[in-house]
């Protein structure tokens, strides 16, 4: 008797895997998540809690749940979040549900969280986490990169420039690391992390009937 499995009963079998990506700001980490999520259709993205201020363009619940301080709290006390940090003196947060909501339904997660949300989180998810650093080309082209976007105060870009070295300083406690000198290549690369992670021996639960049809 022979038997074949399609990608789809693969796809619907397999616990879904969290891709964490880490970077210091400027680095490109959210548009190489956003190009993953654009050509992965079972890739989705955890949109984090924060008490920041919403900046033009961005939307709530899309970009990030924007709370206070004290609802942030409120949620942290609760355990509704899977990991938290205060980055840059504001808080930040994973929500638990929609992740566990969806790794169990076979969906893939992507997260752009900063490098302690990384040890937080794979203490949380224990054999679910990849991760990836993504370095800028040079600390020049990094503020260059900061001054471009123009979406925050220049106090805030020299603040943020003093906090890229510490968040490079985590570089080696991340899976694999990509140098964002080409966004085309940087993607290709943070693509094949994606697809190294879900082939992962150790994950293919969902094949073992399959891999009996062939007697071994
Ligand atoms: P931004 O304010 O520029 O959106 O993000 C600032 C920093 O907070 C980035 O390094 C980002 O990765 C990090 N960050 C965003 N969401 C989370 C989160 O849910 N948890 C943690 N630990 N860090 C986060």
């Amino acid at each position: 008797m022979s038997s074949t499995v399609s990608d789809q009963e693969k796809a619907i079998k397999r616990r879904g895997i969290c891709l964490v990506i880490s970077a210091p700001s400027g680095a490109g980490k959210s548009t190489i998540a956003n190009a993953l999520r654009a050509a992965e259709p079972r890739l989705r993205h955890s949109v984090s809690v924060t008490t920041r201020q919403i900046r033009p363009g961005e939307k709530e619940g899309v970009h990030y749940h924007f709370r206070s301080m004290e609802q942030f709290e409120d949620m942290a006390t609760k355990g509704e979040l899977l990991e938290w940090a205060i980055v840059f003196g504001r808080g930040y947060g994973t929500p638990r549900g929609p992740v566990e909501e969806a790794l169990s339904a076979g969906y893939d997660m992507v997260f752009d969280i900063d490098w302690q949300g990384h040890l937080q989180i794979r203490k949380a998810l224990p054999g679910d986490v990849i991760s990836l650093f993504v370095l800028p080309p040079s600390l020049e082209e990094l503020e260059r990169r900061l001054h471009a976007r123009a979406s925050d105060h220049p106090d805030e870009i020299a603040r943020r420039m003093a906090a890229a070295r510490d968040e490079i300083s985590h570089w080696r406690e991340f899976d694999h690391v990509v140098v964002n000198t080409d966004l085309d290549r940087a993607i290709f690369e943070a693509r094949a992390v994606l697809t190294a992670g879900r082939l992962l021996t150790r994950r293919q639960t969902g094949l073992a009937d399959f891999v009996k049809t062939f007697g071994a």
